[in-house]
């Protein structure tokens, strides 16, 4: 039955299943490389605000009376 008339149909058939399986993997690569970009995108403006947080502390940071150096608030500088 596995004539040279069925050998082309076979081959088809293989290339649409290869087809078909590539494109499903393709899928879900692309699937999983979108649910990691929408993870970052969410980790971004996290980091963002930690930085935000971070800020204020920058500004409290106050010029040493003695050796004009910008120390924080509370710490413990001590000049020579
Ligand atoms: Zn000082």
């Amino acid at each position: 039955m596995f004539g040279l008339l069925s050998l082309p149909k076979l081959i088809l058939t293989v290339a649409i299943v290869m087809g078909v399986w590539y494109g499903f993997k393709w899928l879900n690569q692309r699937q999983a490389q979108i649910k990691q970009a929408a993870k970052n995108k969410r980790r971004q403006p996290k980091q963002a605000a930690y930085s935000q947080t971070d800020e204020p502390d920058i500004e409290e940071m106050m010029p040493c009376p003695n050796c004009g150096a910008y120390v924080a608030k509370g710490s413990n500088h001590r000049c020579g």
